[in-house]
């Protein structure tokens, strides 16, 4: 058996980073920022007003003084002219300052008599005003990997940019194992039970930017199995879930081999989550988790979403491991990399009584993956521990 470390280190070594296309800043979204993006434009593009108020010449922002207003200036509708001594001109948010003009009173420092206006308040030290190219300048860059977030996509846009250049979401092929499964919403024989981590694999690679195809349900046949592959055909991962431990019912592996997959491992120290194997699959990497949903789901965080992140170009492709103490003890761990499902409250972690890795309930509740080292002894509560976030 591997190290959890060592596994990732191989299935690292099974991914290749996918290609680039350009897409509509629409659906930039989420998805990874392949090349920077370079400005061609200053934003904003001239000095503009911050506030609605009266655009003067700094010198003369005085207590008491006064000014005549000779025009307007609004967002989209600027003032020609230039403006004198003595002379203002109203303005409002987002309106270019007029020749002659670099500070805005703001109106709530000012009366107004027809024409004419009294400055009442001491002007602020602060102008009002946002410089041209404030923000950005021609030449600034939005830099590449990112993951585009919606401030990122505004920046994107306020760039005048509507293609950007993005990675290719990776496909993934899921292909659920056994002959006990059914999908939801369909009626279960007596013997039989609902794929569950086939579709919390789904939402998970979806949210991580995948386009995932769930394939029908392979039975514990050879000839089952061996279809599911075929249907896996142009994938850029196949995973497979169960049929992996040693049983007689086991199948993938074998099935796999047969049609080419060059093993990098079978079985990873780690709990949940020991019969992890992967491999290559000609162009495709192949990873084989386990089939109890915890530990499909685990693996999902642990393997599975930092090897898409890679395909992604990502930086940081592992879960960051954070720090936290105990709320209350905990036995010792066994001779296995342990992610316990536990929840973090008011920056204390709270490890569940239960780990069983069939139960769904305990891991919908759970929020952080409490990782115990191989033989890592009785912790106290208080203990600083390690965990993910999930
Ligand atoms: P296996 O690895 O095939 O021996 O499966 C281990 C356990 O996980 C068994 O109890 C299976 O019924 C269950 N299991 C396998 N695949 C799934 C799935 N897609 N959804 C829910 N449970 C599963
Ligand atoms: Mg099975």
């Amino acid at each position: 058996m591997i190290s959890v470390d060592t596994a990732r280190d191989h299935l690292f070594s099974l991914v290749k980073l996918v290609p680039a296309e350009p897409v509509p800043l629409r659906e930039a979204a989420g998805r990874v920022l392949a090349d920077p993006v370079v400005a061609k434009r200053d934003q904003p593009p001239f000095a503009a007003s911050a506030m609605d108020g009266y655009a003067i010449n700094g010198v003369e922002a005085d207590l008491h003084a006064q000014f005549q207003v000779i025009g307007e200036a609004a967002a989209g509708h600027g003032f020609d002219g230039n403006v004198g001594p003595g002379q203002t001109v109203r303005i409002f948010t987002g309106a270019p300052l007029p020749a002659g003009t670099d500070f805005v009173i703001i109106q709530e420092d000012v009366e107004r008599t027809g024409a004419l206006i009294y400055v009442t308040n001491a002007p602020s030290p602060q102008s009002n005003v946002r410089p041209a190219g404030g923000d950005f300048r021609v030449g600034s860059a939005l830099p590449a990997p990112r993951l585009l977030r919606s401030a990122d996509v505004a920046l994107l846009a306020s760039m005048n940019q509507p293609v950007v250049s993005v990675r290719r979401k990776p496909t993934i092929a899921l292909i659920s194992t056994g002959d006990e499964l059914v999908l939801p919403g369909e009626t279960p024989g007596p013997d039989q039970i609902i794929a569950s981590n086939t579709f919390g694999l789904a939402a998970m690679l979806e949210d991580l930017g995948c386009r995932v195809r769930i394939l029908p349900i392979a039975r514990d046949t050879a000839s089952s199995l061996t279809t599911a592959f075929e249907l896996a055909e142009g994938a850029d991962m196949i995973v497979t879930i169960g049929g992996a431990s040693v049983g007689d019912h086991d199948l993938v592996g074998d099935v796999a081999e047969t049609l080419g997959m060059e093993r990098a491992f079978y079985k990873v120290r780690m709990r949940p989550g020991k019969p992890l194997m992967a491999g290559r699959m000609g162009q495709a990497a192949m990873v084989g988790l386990p089939g109890n949903p915890v530990s499909a789901l685990v693996c999902g965080h642990v393997f599975v979403a930092p090897m898409v992140r890679k395909m992604l170009g990502l930086p940081d492709v592992l879960p960051e491991i954070r720090t936290a103490s105990l709320a209350a003890a905990i036995g010792a761990n066994g001779p296995r990399e342990h992610y316990m499902r536990a929840v973090l409250n008011d920056g204390e972690l709270t490890v569940f009584d239960r780990q069983d890795s069939s139960l769904l309930t305990v891991l919908a509740d759970a929020n952080a993956l409490v990782i115990r080292e191989p033989n890592d002894p009785a912790q106290d509560a208080g203990t600083a521990v390690k965990y993910i976030a999930i």
